[in-house]
């Protein structure tokens, strides 16, 4: 059964934030079945590369990729999935009409001029909030569709180990998993490895392949991630790393510049900062860099074991 929505979207653009991630672009995706299904007239887009990981998700259902925006969003109407802050979307979002977010992140630099949908729950992933939104609608999940949502969960709570996780993101799992007909535990570390492999990457591309930046009062603070299974293959080309972070600090006014390398098997992360705002790293952390690195046991989400801490130093 098909029930309209109560209101008709024309030429919609949806999109996540950029540096897309796992659950960024299958939220868009997701979101585009979604409103499809409910007669709507809409368009998922990406602001960026597709990861390995991503990509292992899209081939194993067999789903394309969304098109890489190229076009201002000026004037446009879209849909914001997976994001709110407006430096981690379209460079001229301020410019466009917001007229839905579907979101499970803190809200911040976000403001509109006209009244919108606004859903944000503190789940561990987007698509757990999208998957309620199919049955709210009585939608029927196709299995691709249901792929593409665990393999956002997945991705988001580091195979339900990471903090963020909630009871709902794991019962959605469980109930997706049976229609993708997948095996969590195995295709999701096969997911997250195909993800993982750091060896032969460039600085440049470990620095921008998961990087977000965060306004905390009056400063500006980069957090980049990668996954890795091995954190010294990140480690051995420490030098080349610092040395690219540094250059990104000048070319962009960052005031401190944190790379979180997270080991998904045991489930920990080895912190480089560097940055004139430095210090609140070993402040939030309680933990003394050395050579600018330290070990942060227990740590594998940005969201909320990195972020708040370190805005509880810089913030207001
Ligand atoms: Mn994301
Ligand atoms: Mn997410």
């Amino acid at each position: 059964m098909i029930v309209k929505g109560e209101f008709t979207l024309v030429n919609t653009l949806i999109f996540g934030h950029k540096n897309p991630d796992t659950d960024t672009i299958a939220s868009a995706l997701v979101m585009q079945d979604l409103q499809k299904e409910l007669g709507n007239d809409v368009e998922a887009v990406r602001l960026g590369e597709v990861s390995d990981e991503t990509q292992f998700a899209l081939d194993y259902f067999k789903v394309e990729a969304p098109s890489l925006l190229e076009t201002s969003v000026k004037d446009r109407e879209v849909i914001l999935v997976d994001h709110n802050e407006f430096q981690q979307s379209a460079d001229d979002i301020a410019d466009a009409t917001v007229t839905m977010v579907v979101d499970h992140h803190r809200i911040s630099n976000f403001e509109t001029a006209a009244p919108l949908y606004y859903r944000a729950e503190p789940v561990g992933c987007t698509t757990t909030i999208l998957k309620k939104m199919y049955e709210e609608h009585n939608i029927e999940i196709k299995p691709e569709i249901a792929g593409l949502m665990i393999s956002a969960i997945i991705s988001d709570t580091l195979l339900f180990k990471s903090p963020t996780c909630t009871e709902e993101d794991i019962k959605a799992s469980e109930a997706l998993a049976k229609i993708a007909n997948v095996d969590l535990n195995e295709y999701g570390l096969e997911m997250l490895k195909a993800g993982a492999s750091v060896k032969g990457k460039s600085p440049e591309f470990l620095l921008n392949m998961d990087a977000k930046s965060f306004n905390m009062d009056d400063k500006v603070v980069r957090v980049a991630q990668v996954n890795t299974v091995d954190v010294n293959e990140v480690l051995e080309i420490k030098e080349d790393v610092e040395n690219e972070i540094n250059k990104i600090i000048a070319n962009e006014q960052y005031d401190l510049f944190v790379f979180i390398i997270t080991d998904i098997l045991n489930s920990d992360s080895t912190v480089i900062a560097l940055g004139k705002e430095q210090q609140a790293v070993e402040k939030a952390f309680s933990t003394k860099l050395e050579n600018n690195q330290a070990l942060l046991a227990g740590v594998v989400s940005r969201k909320k074991q990195v972020v708040p801490p370190i805005d509880d130093v810089l913030g207001k």
